[in-house]
């Protein structure tokens, strides 16, 4: 087994910061990559050594300049990169040319990621294994002819997806038929430009549904683990804005059910790494299979604050050659991992709710945020003085709680957020107070929908 000396880390923010960290606890030195439009970002900073890159790019294609990343990696003695989430993260190309450069790339093989990353791929998988998707025809529709064959199948409503989606971004809901078609073109153009790929496919859109993730972890030896469930249907727009664990609304039965189906598709592809598989649940409490995340995500907190495993660190482990079961990682077997409390998360972003969650930039002129027991906070660029720019993602710091009951760490993290004092940019604390102050959410019961049905939490 090769011992990693130092890893890049190809990403920026708080994700790259929450790398650093897991680097500087294993005893490996750390590089960092940074736009011209990040140069004065914290992260940058957090590291031992930090590179410009993408010199003549725009602030997001320094960040997936592959041959520049690799080239640099190589030049500065690099034995791993590590992606982290968005940018390269799924971009089997990326995986690919690592391997080639003899850099390890810190996540799974571009095979597994070429067979999982993809919707329409991992939905055959997740079939060829008995576990549930939501119906639908497994193949991109490409014709007006084929859109209406596809939606009459699956009966509507129906939803338009991207095959290369993420982000919520690409997502059409059509309730009758006389929509489709154009509803069909908009969203192949929408997928050209925001993805490169115009490949959408059709399937049945469910109402009301949970979103339940399950973690998974697996070595390079065959070992794969699930780390429980997380309920992310605190969504806007489809995105995630609060996450917790364990799920309230589902039974014993269902989360067992979940996580094992989970371990199925891992083992479908002899996995590695960390990942996550997603389901949807109907209000009926039948579970299906959505996607693949086949890397950390920004959730993975929640996870770890209740299972005491740092996903992060057991990445880079896994990636070196460890096995699950070794001294290093510590688990030995599936009941080795027992949650214990509660842990939510919230995405503190510079978004004003007010006007639709539209980002703000400037500068920040102050910055305090809240901490005190069952708080961790994992941050990205906020401090006194810092400038927020208009070219990345607007989260700004991840509040996360543990509590020995739910109550408890919705309290814990409400007063944190009410302790928090940012001023010179809008932030979503207003916001989030109020979804930890509804009722629906106290009890744990929310669904997708909860946000949009819900106007007076924009009060
Ligand atoms: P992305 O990769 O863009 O995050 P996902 O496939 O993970 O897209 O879906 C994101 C969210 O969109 C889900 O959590 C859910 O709220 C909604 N969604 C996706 N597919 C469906 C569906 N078939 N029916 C209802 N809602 C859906």
């Amino acid at each position: 087994m090769k011992k990693f000396k130092r890893i890049l880390v190809a990403n920026r923010g708080e994700i790259a910061i929450r790398i650093f960290r897991a680097c500087n606890e294993l005893g490996i030195r750390t590089v960092a990559i940074y736009s011209n439009e990040d140069k004065n970002s914290l992260f940058r900073t957090k590291a031992d050594e930090s590179y410009l890159i993408g010199e003549n790019k725009g602030p997001v294609e320094a960040y997936l300049n592959i041959d520049e990343i690799i080239k640099l990696a190589v030049k500065k003695g690099v034995d791993a990169i590590h992606p982290g989430y968005g940018f390269l993260s799924e971009n089997t190309e990326f995986a690919r040319k690592c391997e080639e450069a003899g850099i390890e790339f810190i996540g799974p093989t571009h095979e597994m990621m070429d067979k999982l990353g993809d919707k329409i791929k991992s939905k055959i998988v997740a079939n060829s294994v008995g576990v549930p998707t939501i119906p639908g025809i497994e193949k991109p529709v490409t014709t007006e002819e084929e859109a209406f064959k596809s939606a009459r199948h699956c009966g509507y409503p129906v939803i338009l997806k991207a095959s290369a989606g993420g982000g919520g971004r690409g997502m059409r809901i059509v309730r009758e038929e006389k929509d489709l078609i154009s509803e069909f073109h908009s969203a192949r153009n929408e997928a050209k430009k925001a993805f490169g790929i115009e490949d959408v496919f059709i399937e049945k859109y469910i109402e009301k549904p949970k979103h339940i993730e399950v973690q998974i972890l697996g070595d390079k030896h065959g070992n794969i683990v699930h780390l429980f469930e997380r309920d992310c249907s605190i969504q806007r727009r489809h995105q995630k804005v609060i996450e917790f664990t364990p799920a309230l609304s589902i039974t014993e039965e269902q989360r067992q059910a979940m996580c094992s189906d989970a371990v199925k598709i891992a083992k479908a592809v002899n996995y590695r790494n960390a990942g996550t598989i997603e389901f949807l649940l109907d209000m009926h409490g039948n579970h299906y299979f959505i996607e693949m995340n086949p890397r950390i995500q920004v959730e993975h907190t929640i996870t770890e604050m209740v299972t005491g495993i740092d996903l992060v660190q057991n990445q880079i482990l896994v990636a070196q050659g460890c096995r699950l079961d070794s001294d290093e990682i510590g688990i030995k077997s599936q009941d080795d991992i027992k949650p214990r409390g509660y842990s939510i998360q919230c995405r503190v972003t510079t978004e004003d709710p007010l006007n639709n969650f539209a980002p703000d930039t400037g500068t920040i002129d102050l910055y305090r945020t809240g901490s005190g027991l069952g708080v961790r906070l994992d941050g990205g660029n906020g401090f006194t003085g810092s400038v927020i720019t208009p070219y990345y993602d607007s989260l700004l710091v991840k509040m996360i709680s543990y509590g020995r009951t739910f109550e408890d760490a919705i309290r814990k993290v409400k007063r944190s957020l009410r302790e928090t004092k940012i001023r010179g940019v809008k932030t979503n604390i207003p916001f989030l107070i109020n979804v930890l102050n509804h009722k629906e959410f106290r009890e744990g019961k929310c669904d997708t929908g909860f946000i949009s049905e819900n106007p007076e939490l924009f009060k």
